[in-house]
């Protein structure tokens, strides 16, 4: 057992390992996995798609460019954080019927007001920037 677990020790030694784009890589291939489940017409294609992402997920978690894929994990949270900060606001809002929610125009801080309470004007705890709102 100890020379199983030295073995795998030296098998990951220097690699790049797991993080947040492998992490979607992983979800989109398990989605069109079960996708190529319930369509006939196009589950060859869902699994060859699911295929090549799970090859890339492998290649980049073994790879041991570890810059590079660092700077590729870098662009897709660079692109994908805004998307994810309104989404999260827009499901706060829906779900949250005491408050409201908006997202600082300077900083992109996540700022809660009270419900109706009219058009207010909000200052930002983090840049104290003003802009006006209606709760
Ligand atoms: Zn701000």
């Amino acid at each position: 057992m100890k020379n199983f677990r030295y073995r795998l020790q030296r098998l990951l030694m220097n690699r790049y390992g797991q993080d947040a784009l492998n992490t979607t890589l992983i979800i989109v291939s398990f989605v069109l996995s079960l996708l190529s489940l319930i369509d006939s017409f196009l589950s060859p294609l869902m699994s060859i798609i699911s295929f090549i992402l799970v090859s890339i997920v492998l290649f980049r978690f073994f790879s041991k460019n570890i810059f590079k894929r660092r700077a590729e994990n870098h662009l897709y949270l660079t692109l994908t954080t805004p998307l994810y900060r309104n989404i999260k606001v827009m499901y706060l809002n829906m779900s949250d019927p005491r408050r409201k929610y908006f997202l600082c125009p300077m900083c992109k801080r996540m700022v809660r007001i009270p419900r109706k309470k009219g058009k207010v004007e909000i200052t930002c705890p983090t840049c104290h920037h003003h802009f006006n709102a209606r709760s």
